[in-house]
């Protein structure tokens, strides 16, 4: 009998669990010729970014080459992007119009940015979603402190270290956390022309409270956290425009920052967003129980599932499945496990899933975490977190890795040295401006 072709897009957190639970059993093997495809050839753990911006976590650290799982697994993968899935020849194209057709199609192709729409924001600010922002923002980080304590003025100085963090939520707190603990507590005493004063980190958020998603007594905790550590905090007044180191916000006051980054959320991508499916109104995908897409009258679309950040799954309490690494691998494990039992000739049980909780980490030592109802905050949280994603790092390696960089970290200060050219991390404008020309 003819193996049927399973084609998996997307090895992050939902598509990397469907492989491995594939790759596990060999009546699975046995049953699915499985094609994972990623546009890129290594897997990253999202969660850590935060804290490779700053050093505290090695780059290296937090990824996963998807290759050695594909071999480990005995399951194909590639690395390219697709492009378009054609739901009716069932059939995905690839960047370089490779054709791959399917029997069975997963698409977990996870988010991307999503700029609302508001004027300047993608051209004028720095997103955070992958391991080269991460990596970027460190070096970009370290550079301006540099410039900045050969910076002639006071003025001058405080123009290059001013940062602004669009989007309060959990990575726009995290980002904002991180970089205080860094800036204030590693760099600054290493620069012995500059001064807290010098200094700016600014959250704009145009909800009524940071990080929304969790309970509103965290929030404030957060918002009490981020003030005493010197960030400026602009709640309930949305971002409207944006142009090169300024955001004007909806009430017209402006913020100006030699760096804007942008946190404000994510949508699927346009991949996603534009198949003749059911969506909702923020571009995911709507899913039935067996996480199988919804066509535009609401029907089953046999042999396509989808599943983490691009899909939209309902909760019993009317709601839908937040967008989290926890989702992407419950949805992930749940599609492995079906596809596996039915190798194996086995019946399929509906998708069910509650959130375990979250944690927040806010830099050295510190977090906030709500686990199975049960809210924590300060270093015990911290631990937790360190903890928690130290176990679900893939593999032992990494897990070792992390593990060391955490009491590391918790021994010596952020590393302070920059590696990349001046050139790889300014605009020849930005250049211009932190020379004070
Ligand atoms: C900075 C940051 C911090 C976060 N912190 C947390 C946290 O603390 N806790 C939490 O629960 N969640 C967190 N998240 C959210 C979490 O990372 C996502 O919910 C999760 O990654 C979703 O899993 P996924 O499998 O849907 O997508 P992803 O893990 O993003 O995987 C999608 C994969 O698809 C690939 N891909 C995309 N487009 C294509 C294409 N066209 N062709 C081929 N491959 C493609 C990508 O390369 C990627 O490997 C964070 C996210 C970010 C960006």
């Amino acid at each position: 009998m003819r193996k049927k072709r399973l084609l998996i897009l997307g090895g992050g957190f939902a598509g990397l669990d469907i492989a491995r639970s594939i790759g596990k059993s060999r009546a699975a093997r046995d049953y699915w010729d499985t094609l994972l495809i990623d546009k890129e050839n290594f897997f990253q753990f999202n969660p850590l970014l935060p804290a490779v911006a700053v050093g505290a976590v090695e780059t290296r650290h937090i990824v996963y080459p998807l290759r050695d799982m594909a071999r480990h697994r005995q399951i194909r993968f590639i690395k390219n992007k697709a492009t378009h899935i054609d739901l009716t020849r069932r059939e995905a194209l690839l960047h370089n119009n490779l054709v791959m057709s399917y029997d069975t199609l997963v698409i977990a192709v996870g988010s991307v940015t999503n700029y609302y729409n508001v004027p300047g924001a993608q051209e004028h600010t720095r997103p955070f979603k992958t391991i080269v922002d991460a990596m970027y923002l460190r070096a970009r980080v370290v550079e301006l402190f540099e410039m900045a304590e050969q910076a002639e003025t006071a003025e001058h100085r405080a123009k290059l270290l001013s940062f602004v963090i669009v989007g309060g939520g959990v990575t726009g707190v995290e980002v904002a956390a991180e970089l205080m603990d860094m800036a204030r507590d590693t760099l600054l005493p290493k620069y012995p022309h500059l001064d807290r004063k010098d200094l700016s980190v600014t959250i704009i958020e145009g909800g009524d409270r940071i990080i929304p998603a969790a309970r509103p007594e965290h929030s404030a905790y957060v918002y009490r956290f981020l003030v005493r550590r010197g960030v400026r905090m602009l709640i309930g007044r949305p971002a409207a425009r944006v142009e090169p180191k300024c955001v004007h916000l909806a009430d017209g006051s402006k913020v100006e920052g030699f760096t804007i980054i942008w946190t404000a959320g994510v949508r699927p991508p346009d991949l996603v967003t534009g198949l003749p499916v059911l969506h909702i109104k923020d571009g995911r995908v709507r899913v039935d129980d067996y996480l199988r897409a919804l066509d535009p009258e609401g029907k089953p679309i046999e042999e396509v599932f989808v599943a983490g950040d691009c899909a939209a799954s309902l909760r019993p309490d009317g709601a839908y499945q937040p967008a989290l690494s926890q989702t992407g691998v419950a949805m992930g494990t749940y599609i492995g496990g079906s596809l596996v039992k039915r190798a194996k000739g086995k019946p399929v049980t509906p998708f069910r899933f509650k959130p375990a909780g979250y944690i927040i980490s806010l830099g050295k030592h510190s977090s906030v975490l709500e686990l199975f109802g049960v809210p924590l905050s300060g270093k015990l949280a911290w631990l937790l977190w360190a903890a928690a994603y130290l176990i679900k790092m893939v593999g032992f390696r990494k897990q070792l890795e992390v593990g060391i960089d955490h009491l590391t970290h918790m021994i010596f200060e952020h590393d302070s040295s920059q590696i990349l050219n001046r050139r790889q991390i300014l605009s020849d404008e930005e250049l211009n401006l932190s020379l004070g020309r």
